[in-house]
């Protein structure tokens, strides 16, 4: 009998996911590895940062995924990958070294600071489930403290919230910044009035979302300022980021905030390489061929955010979205499936989306622009059909429907994670 080819999946996001899916497992032994033991999802952190969403509804637990008819076959680990060796053909987390035939690499990408001193110790952000809940934590802390601060210096600077980064992420946080300002402060915290409570929108660039149309830019704008309050500054690039919670810029300006939340900037997901040296791309990302076969080598692939995938349509490589990953885990695992008919890579450009705010999101759709309410509508529909489980679907409609007509939520909470001190952190 012929033994069957091992695929390690490194990643169970979106990329690792539909390919597992899809990959016959008829004729490969499938693992797939990730630190975490849920897939989460990723476009709606900015809702659990804010206390709009709790992080249970938009996580789903892979072992959970297991059981799913199309993922029959697969088998999950939980680890995280350090070393990947390309001469013993294995790759090694804390727990386990393993071997593989053929290694599919979806890790992702982390924050990227650019080299700016200590940021990553100050800074709010929201790379992960765990880096939404501590930015929620970040943000309630300073409101509480706020609330019972009587020094009009300390005050203004913990009600400052500065958010760095004009991309759809930048423009979400800023906008749930602005609607708990609007709706929340008021309401739940009498010693602070919403007019010390400023929101600070910061882009490098001349405008918001860039990667969108120049419509949905002017949109997204608009509604910020007039409808959020949130003050917009463009062309505006950070410098540093001190310990007294000073913002310095290029140019010279400042700013004082004791919450700064960071989404200017991501990287791949760093991976110590045994026997192959990647080639350097943007945003560290691994370049791969229309394949999905990374450059250099012959039997490992990448898919998604940490893959450099260049056309001609995509001439500064694809963008980090989840339908590119998704699109590329289908077809790398079709290609393995039947290697004898199998077909380049080409991204199949759906549209894209950000909201600001309740009954307000901008949709590019190729040429065709719209925004407003009916944007939104879509926006929810789109991201509900894409959240993974039925419950996770009800319960984030449930809420949403709930904070339409309320304007509340009960899931403002500090919650910080507590470990048994005896327990080693790897359990190993
Ligand atoms: C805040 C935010 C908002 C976004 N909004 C949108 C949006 O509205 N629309 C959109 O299309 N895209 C959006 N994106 C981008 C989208 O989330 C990504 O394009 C998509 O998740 C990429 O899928 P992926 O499979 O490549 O990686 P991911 O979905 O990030 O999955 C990577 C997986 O790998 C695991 N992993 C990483 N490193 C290791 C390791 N060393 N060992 C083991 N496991 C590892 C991680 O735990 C994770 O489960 C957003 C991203 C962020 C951060």
């Amino acid at each position: 009998m012929e033994t069957k080819q091992k695929i390690i999946v490194i990643g169970a996001g979106f990329g690792g996911l539909s390919f597992c899916k899809k990959i016959d497992k008829s004729k490969y032994d499938v693992l797939i590895l990730d630190r975490n033991n849920f897939h989460s999802f990723p476009p709606l952190f900015y809702q659990v940062a804010s206390g709009g969403l709790d992080p249970t509804s938009i996580s789903f637990p892979v072992r959970r995924e297991m059981r799913n008819r199309k993922m029959q076959g697969c088998k999950f680990n939980y680890g995280e990958v350090k070393t990947i060796d390309t001469l013993t053909k294995t790759v090694t987390t804390e727990f386990e070294t393993i071997p593989y035939d053929i290694l599919v690499i979806a890790a992702g990408t982390t924050n990227n600071f650019f080299g700016i001193e200590n940021l990553q110790q100050r800074v709010c952000t929201l790379k992960s489930t765990s880096q939404a809940i501590r930015t929620r934590n970040e943000i309630l802390l300073r409101l509480e403290r706020a609330a019972i601060e009587t020094d009009p210096e300390r005050r203004r600077r913990l009600l400052t919230f500065a958010v760095i980064g004009g991309g759809p992420t930048g423009v979400e946080v800023a906008g749930a910044l602005g609607e708990m300002k609007r709706y929340v402060i008021s309401r739940e915290y009498p010693t602070i009035s919403p007019d010390e409570v400023k929101v600070i929108l910061i882009e490098g660039s001349d405008r918001l979302l860039r990667t969108m149309s120049e419509s949905s830019s002017a949109d997204a704008l608009r509604d910020l300022q007039q409808k959020l309050m949130v003050e917009v500054k463009l062309n505006k690039t950070m410098k540093s980021y001190d310990e007294n919670g000073i913002i310095t810029f290029t140019d010279g300006d400042t700013i004082a905030a004791d919450t700064l939340v960071w989404t200017a900037g991501i990287t791949a997901e760093p991976f110590k390489f045994t026997g192959f040296t990647p080639q350097p791309r943007p945003g560290a990302r691994l370049a791969v061929d229309e394949y999905n076969k990374v450059d250099g080598t012959d039997d490992i692939y990448a898919i998604g955010d940490i893959s450099y995938h260049e056309d001609e349509v995509w001439t500064r490589g694809c963008p980090q979205l989840a339908q590119v990953a998704i699109q590329q885990g289908n077809r790398l695992a079709e290609n393995l499936n039947n290697p004898s008919k199998k077909r380049a890579f080409v991204y199949n450009d759906k549209g894209s989306m950000a909201t600001i705010g309740r009954n307000h999101a901008v949709v590019d759709l190729h040429k065709f622009h719209f925004a407003g309410w009916f944007a939104w509508i879509v926006w929810m529909a789109v991201h509900l059909m894409s959240l993974l489980g039925m419950r996770n679907k009800a319960v984030v409609l449930i809420n949403w429907i709930w904070a339409y007509f309320t304007s509340s939520s009960s899931l403002r909470l500090i919650l910080r994670p507590s470990r048994n001190p005896s327990t080693p952190i790897n359990n190993n």
